[in-house]
């Protein structure tokens, strides 16, 4: 008799659990809540899915801040799982991918919709049955385990991977509604926040007819953490990669609070000197001899300052409070979600055998840049490596 594995989620965790599974001989089926899996991972294409990144492996690794998990899990997780795998399984799939300079690995098509098409179509061949509208509710882990849905009726198996994903963008079904299903079974969920987020900030009223705004090539501090990159303008505040990768310093800090060096590239010194025979208008004199964008020069012309050396040092260190995150909703990603102290490290729940987690929807967070994906990807290739060894040990296997 084959083993039946129950994968709960549809989104590119539980769909790659489903196909390592499947191709591996197991009865596989995916319980997805919506109407139709990777609502999310299409949404991810919409402006060019940029899948994984090309760095290192090393530094790659480091990219993950998953406190609860065991120190340099996920260098032993990504040597098992690469970044070269997943573009190479992307290819075989008829979508094949590019780097560019700055490492992040993209779809050349850009979208995701092709790749999500071969995808089901490759599950169907596989013998994967996928259940759309099957939102789990309840879950008893005794054997086989016993599984309860919204409105359709109980089934089971003898294994069951979740890959429910995170809190943000609920529309596309990561409510996070599943935290009522695991708290009662006593497993620890840390709250989910914001990841990956726009930061809300009281602009002067010049700054904010700004928003759409770049400010580009700059040098973002948050405590002892500095990053180059670039930030944009928006009528709340700041969004962009560089504050992304800081969110979880910020996020930190009883007073949130940024540094903008406007021009990483020159010393206030050198500032300075191009200031040579200005004798007043500091902020736009600076903007014109310093060559700053729009937004850069509505920065500096929203504080007053009392000559060249003042202004320079303010371009290089332009200090912003933040009044907080944007809502959880709005975010790329989540933090928070299964604490790592509950699983073990094929991800399995411990005391509670063949119930498996992966993807979003445990504790760990990264920047923008390939890395949530790939994290995704990763983790279920290792829960589902996880699933198939916890299975070769039952009785009749
Ligand atoms: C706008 C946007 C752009 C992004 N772009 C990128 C990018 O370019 N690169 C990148 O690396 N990452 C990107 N991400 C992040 C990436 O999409 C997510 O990290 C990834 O989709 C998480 O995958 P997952 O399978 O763990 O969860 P999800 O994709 O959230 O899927 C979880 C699934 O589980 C289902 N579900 C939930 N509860 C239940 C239940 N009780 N029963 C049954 N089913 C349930 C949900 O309906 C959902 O379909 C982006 C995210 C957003 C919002």
């Amino acid at each position: 008799m084959r083993r039946r594995v129950a994968i709960i989620g549809g989104g590119p965790t539980g769909l790659y659990a489903a196909e390592i599974l499947s191709s591996r001989g197991f009865n596989t089926t995916l319980f997805e809540a919506t109407r139709f899996p990777g609502h999310k991972f299409l949404a991810a294409g919409a402006g060019g899915l940029n899948l994984t990144n090309s760095e290192p492996l090393e530094s790659f690794a480091a990219r993950y801040n998953s406190p609860s998990l065991p120190p340099g899990v996920w260098r032993n997780w990504l040597a098992k799982h690469s970044p070269d795998d997943l573009r190479r399984w992307a290819e075989e799939l008829g979508s094949p991918t590019m780097a560019k300079r700055n490492g992040r690995v993209y779809l050349r098509e850009r979208k995701s919709s092709r790749l999500l098409r071969a995808w089901l179509e490759r599950l169907a061949s596989q013998g994967v049955t996928i259940k759309t509208r099957h939102r789990l509710t309840g879950l008893c882990p005794s054997r086989p385990f016993r599984l309860e849905f919204e409105t359709q009726p109980v089934d089971s198996a003898d294994a069951v991977l979740m890959a429910c994903g995170g809190g943000s963008w609920p529309q596309t079904g990561s409510d996070a509604r599943w935290t009522g299903l695991l708290r009662p079974l006593g497993i620890p969920i840390r709250n989910f926040e914001a990841a990956n987020c726009g930061w809300e900030i009281d602009w002067p009223d010049g700054v904010r007819s700004l928003a759409g705004q770049p400010l580009k090539n700059v040098r973002v501090t948050a405590g002892a953490h500095s990053l180059a990159g670039e930030l944009m303008i928006t009528g709340y505040g700041l969004e962009g990669g560089a504050l992304y990768a800081l969110g979880p310093i910020l996020r930190a800090m009883d007073q949130p609070a940024l540094t903008i060096d406007l021009k990483p590239a020159h010393p206030v010194s050198r500032l300075v000197e191009k200031m040579e025979s200005a004798r007043k208008n500091w902020a736009s004199e600076a903007a014109e001899r310093w060559r700053l964008g729009p937004a850069a020069r509505a920065l500096l012309e929203s504080r007053s300052w009392q000559g060249a050396m003042d202004v320079a040092r303010g371009a290089k260190a332009f200090h912003l409070t933040l009044r907080g995150p944007r809502p959880l909703r709005e975010a790329i990603s989540s933090a928070g979600g299964v604490c790592g102290t509950a699983l073990n490290d094929r991800l399995m729940v411990n005391g509670m055998p063949g119930l498996f987690m992966a993807g979003e929807m445990i504790d760990w967070e990264a920047p923008t840049g390939g890395y949530l994906l790939q994290g995704c990807f990763t983790s279920a290739a290792i829960a589902a490596d996880g699933v198939e060894d916890w299975i070769s040990t039952l009785s009749g296997s």
